[in-house]
């Protein structure tokens, strides 16, 4: 945080990552370097043949498999899980899957200490960041810590080619949100303005190329690449109005995660770089001088899925609410958080205008 002194303070967290076709084979050594005997494999329907696959590998080293994490780790889920944990003595947790398996991973690290390996296979970013967001009774509360930081990450690319097409893009879209709101950031520093800029590169040049070849595993490599950049600007700086009304959104209406932050980013923006010069700069280098926010509505609106507020089922007479909550919970950003301006913003994205 860049305190009123102008000194400003860079953290980062300690994790062992691999990376590379392949890199999901590894995951028993890796387990072993951790020490652990008794593998917990936390996994989605998704990636059921690449789990079956690795529980064969763990061999006598897997105690057990949970196979049922849900988005926004909601806490009964994760008591469920801390029942398998319980009976099988696990002493590591190994997550394959998208932010859901990662989170259900942190949030058992959190309760029992217990080493994390994560083998992400979407974009979402969350197996490099300190914090985890957990619902219960409909109430969604995050939680930052660096021990919640998983020790080991495995980025497989290959385990990111089944990925649909609508997922890719709107998955690849929340990673380029962590990356702008990064550049706009009150802590940024020359090392997360760094990590932002590439990671927006990547993703603005690999996605196109991803989204034109989906089984193209250069293309995919890139992505995966600038994902993980995108994912340490989350886990670096305090993230800002996108991120804030994603929470609120994500948390009131139950909205799947990758969508609503695609369907957000273009419209916050489009709101927040005119009063962001070095973000707005930075971006536009990436761009080749176009504006950035209209380059990331063209993309975003080419979704084969919901691209409007509307198309995910908010009520348009709930939006002044949340855009009142949010202004009500003040944080340093470049163009000040007033709920008029707010509420104009999300009818925006209501409208998808
Ligand atoms: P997800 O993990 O919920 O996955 C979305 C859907 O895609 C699921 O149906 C999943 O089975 C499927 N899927 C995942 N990978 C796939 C693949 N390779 N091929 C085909 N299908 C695949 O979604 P997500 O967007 O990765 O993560 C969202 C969750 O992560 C939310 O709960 C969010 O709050 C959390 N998150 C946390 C952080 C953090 O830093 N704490 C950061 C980002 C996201």
């Amino acid at each position: 945080m860049t305190a009123d002194d102008g000194v400003s303070v860079h953290e980062t967290y300690p994790s062992r990552v691999l990376t590379g076709p392949g890199a999901r084979h590894r995951v028993p050594e890796e387990a072993e370097r951790l020490g652990a005997r008794r593998v917990l494999l936390i996994s989605t329907n998704s990636a059921k043949t690449a789990a079956d696959d690795l529980a064969a590998r763990l061999a006598g080293r897997l105690a057990g498999r949970f196979g049922r994490p849900a988005a926004h780790t909601p806490v009964a889920v994760t008591d469920e899980a801390m029942r398998t944990v319980r009976d099988t003595r696990a002493d590591a947790v190994v997550a394959l899957g998208g932010g859901s398996a990662v989170g259900l991973a942190k949030a058992l690290a959190a309760r029992t200490g217990l080493p994390q390996l994560a083998v992400p296979t979407t974009y979402a970013g969350s197996e490099v960041t300190p914090v985890l967001g957990e619902t219960e009774n409909g109430v969604k509360t995050t939680r930052r810590d660096r021990s919640l930081v998983p020790g080991t990450v495995v980025y497989d690319p290959e385990l990111t080619l089944t990925m649909p097409p609508g997922l890719t893009r709107t998955s690849a879209l929340n990673a380029l949100a962590h990356a702008v709101e990064a550049l706009w950031a009150p802590d940024a520093t020359a090392v997360s303005d760094a990590l932002a800029t590439e990671a927006a590169a990547g993703i603005l040049d690999a996605l196109p190329a991803v989204l034109a070849r989906p089984a193209g595993l250069a293309g995919r490599t890139r992505l995966q690449e600038a994902a993980w950049l995108a994912g340490l600007c989350l886990a670096g700086t305090s993230m800002g109005l996108h991120h804030r009304l994603a929470h609120a959104l994500g948390g009131t209406f139950g909205l799947p995660h990758a969508e609503l932050h695609a369907l957000l980013l273009p419209h916050v923006m489009a709101f927040t770089l005119p009063s962001a010069p070095k973000a707005d700069a930075r971006l536009r280098r990436v761009t080749g001088g176009a504006d950035p926010a209209a380059v990331t509505a063209r993309i975003a609106r080419a979704h084969d899925g919901p691209t409007t507020l509307a198309a995910l089922g908010v009520p348009r007479e709930r939006l002044r609410d949340v855009a009142e909550r949010v202004a009500a919970r003040p944080h340093p950003a470049p163009r000040p958080v007033e709920a008029d301006a707010v509420a104009r913003l999300l009818e925006g994205a209501w409208l998808g205008s």
